[in-house]
């Protein structure tokens, strides 16, 4: 294997800006929130950004799950939408006018809880073309992305008087969702400079999807929570550029934690046998950043590639 062997904490990097972002910019500062995190737009090419690279427990100080795709300073993709995203996401500078498309990888609250935020934040955009929102089909206690939807924000919903967002009524833009079937990948968008198709990959009783970006030919893939038993999955990964794990669980992990989630060696293996370029390792919580040393030598002992540890508003270029 040719690749870069290394690691880049990016958390060390980010961690003052992140202070400054999080626990300095008082209300009274007069200042736009975290110029600084706005960057990764600003800087132009393509790039991803990690929104929120914590968990589902509220002891970690990072914002549940979600990712910008940044092309040429738009945000052109949002990858799930967990608790604390929505404020990410205005830290980041990103515009809800730009985006092209929304996934949301499975109705976990840790992955979809800021959406309705979202919608609302959207119901003072200036934006009326349609968005396109690509998620899993339905099983057991999940909904289908559709059903989700509907009973967000269709008539009955929680917020039925953001209802125009799936008529596209009222100048508001229509949501069109394309619900990934089991055991198919699927395309979920189309473009001309940007294409995302998604499959399923275990992660328990959860129907839960991988969502593939591809950018100028190259191929950015958000794994999911995911527990690594697909043997579809590294084929799908395949020479990623960027590829995002989440690293939930320690190498012991038993039970129901490993039915739903990949230790950090078989994350490693993955990430070898995709021969990713560069492995994103996110999705912490307090328990799995007790260890994250050990943890991610043991995903090293697997994979020679690069490894970044995300933080939030982390930026990763392409
Ligand atoms: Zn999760």
């Amino acid at each position: 294997m040719t690749r870069t062997s290394g690691i880049v904490v990016l958390a060390a990097l980010l961690l003052p800006v992140m202070v400054a972002c999080t626990q300095q910019a008082a209300p009274d500062a007069g200042t736009s929130a975290a110029p600084d995190a706005m960057q990764c737009g600003a800087r132009g090419g393509v790039a991803v950004q990690v929104l929120g690279s914590g968990g589902p427990i509220a002891d970690d100080a990072r914002a549940s799950t979600g990712y910008i795709v940044w092309i040429d300073g738009k945000a052109r993709a949002l990858i799930d939408a967990g608790g604390g995203t929505f404020l990410r996401f205005a830290q980041s500078g990103a515009r809800f006018e730009d985006l092209d498309f929304i996934g949301l990888s499975h109705l976990h609250a840790d992955h979809s809880a800021d959406f309705p935020a979202l919608i609302k934040s959207a119901n003072f955009s200036p934006r009326t073309r349609s968005l396109s929102i690509g998620g899993p089909d339905g099983r057991g206690v999940f909904p289908g992305l559709s059903d989700y939807l509907r009973t967000t924000l269709g008539e009955g919903g929680a917020y039925a008087y953001l209802g125009a967002f799936l008529k596209g009524t009222a100048n508001k833009p229509m949501l069109t969702p394309r619900e990934v079937p089991r055991d198919e990948t699927v395309f979920v968008y189309t473009s001309e400079n940007l294409n995302i198709d998604a499959m399923h990959v275990p992660h328990g009783p959860v129907p839960a999807v991988a969502f593939r970006v591809r950018v100028e030919e190259r191929t950015i893939i958000f794994a999911s929570d995911q527990n690594g038993g697909a043997l579809a999955f590294p084929e799908f990964a395949q020479d990623a550029a960027i590829l995002v794990m989440h690293m939930v669980v320690p190498e012991d992990a038993t039970g129901a934690a490993r039915r739903l989630h990949a230790p950090p060696s078989v994350i490693g293996s993955i990430a070898d046998r995709a021969n990713a370029r560069t492995l994103v390792l996110s999705h912490f919580m307090a328990r799995s950043l007790r260890d994250l040393d050990g943890n991610v030598e043991l995903v090293k002992q697997q994979d020679d590639g690069e490894i970044v540890v995300a933080d939030d508003l982390a930026c990763i270029p392409l």
